[in-house]
This record gives structure tokens, sequence and C-alpha cells, in this order.
């Protein structure tokens, strides 16, 4: 803990000096960022840092595997599915960009052979299951192609709930799909029309 103290007495002492304003501005006016991203909970992968933004910015959720469970009924103590209500619902947000990335241990956790014991792991990452059975037959790097399907897999997942469905057909809200190369810091972006991943130049 103690180089985290000593991280933020830096912040204060260097950083809050210029952010102060914004701040004092967001706590007076309300957060009203454009951007909610769905990102791995990797500490490789941090949003604001990859897309140079600032707070306020982004409202981030953070998951193992960068995903979102299927709507589903009957209560229960859904976080992720929280989040995107109040992205969508309250905040009004104009985009959700999933965000995925090389080397995800979520995704390598969901390919491993290993005795499946029912962990909260093994039931989050079994929301790959349906990604794990579209890349069966596919040649290339497993692990990638998981890593590419579970952005696909969250887009699905999001256009599923209701409150989705009605803000892209009344508001336009997109829904849109990016990974992230931890080695090289490279960004491939989701072509909504062809489906594809293309390089961001
Ligand atoms: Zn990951």
């Amino acid at each position: 803990m103690d180089h985290l103290i000593e991280g933020y007495r830096r912040y204060r002492d260097e950083r809050w000096p210029q952010l102060r304003r914004l701040h004092q501005d967001l706590a007076k006016r309300g957060q009203a960022p454009r951007v909610a991203v769905i990102a791995c909970s990797d500490s490789r992968v941090d949003p604001s840092t990859i897309f140079d933004v600032g707070p306020g910015e982004l409202f981030v959720v953070r998951n193992v595997a960068n995903l979102a469970p299927p709507f589903e009924e009957g209560g229960g103590r859904h976080g992720v599915s929280a989040a995107i209500e109040f992205a969508v619902k309250r905040l009004k947000v104009d985009t959700i960009l999933v965000l995925g990335h090389a080397q995800c241990g979520g995704c390598a956790h969901a390919l491993a052979e290993h005795e499946h014991d029912g962990s909260f792991l093994d039931m989050w990452v079994s929301l790959l299951e349906p990604a794990k059975a579209r890349i069966k037959d596919s040649t290339g790097d497993p692990a990638t192609l998981l890593e590419y399907e579970s952005i696909r897999v969250t887009l699905e997942n999001l256009r599923t709930f209701p409150f989705v469905q009605e803000a892209i057909a009344e508001r336009g809200l997109k829904l849109a799909g990016a990974r992230y190369g931890v080695a090289d810091g490279a960004l491939e972006v989701l072509d909504p029309q062809t489906g594809a991943f293309a390089a961001v130049t």
C-alpha cells in the first residue's frame, strides 16, 4: 500500500492543481461521459491510458475477459448488467465500446484443460462457451481467436438487453468493439460492415 500512498501524494502535488477546476466542475454538474467501455480487469489494459482521456470522459466497467452476460430476468446481483443499465438509461451514453486484448488470462482460463470446479471464475468465463464452439474448427492460435470472439460475444449479449435495443432504435446508441495489443500497443477496431477487425493507423 505504501507505494500507492506515495503515488497519491505525487498526484496531489503535481496533477491535482491542474485537475482541480475540472473536478470541481464535474462535481457540480455531475458526470456526462459519452462513452461506456467494457474492458478486461487486466492491469495492462487501462482504457483511460490507451485512449488518452481524462476524468469524466469514460464510464468504465472492467471484469475478467471484458464480458457482459445476456439479459436475465429475475433479479440477482448483476454488477455488470447494473453498470450497463446505468450507462444506457441514466447517463445515456452515445457508444458502448467493448475492449478486448492480447494475452488475456480470462480467455486462456476458458481454454485451459483443467478441472472446472464451479468457481466464480469458471462460471464467469463459461460465458465464452458459444465463442469456444465457434472457433473450434478455425486455424490459428486458439487464445487469440477467443480474444476476438470474446468481444463479439459481449456485443451480442449487449443486444439482448431491452433497454439497449430501445436506445439503439430510439436514439442511435452505437455498439463498438476493439482489441488492444499489450506488447505493441496496437489497436484494432471491429468493422460493423465486414465483421472483421482492422488496425488503426
Ligand atoms: Zn483479459
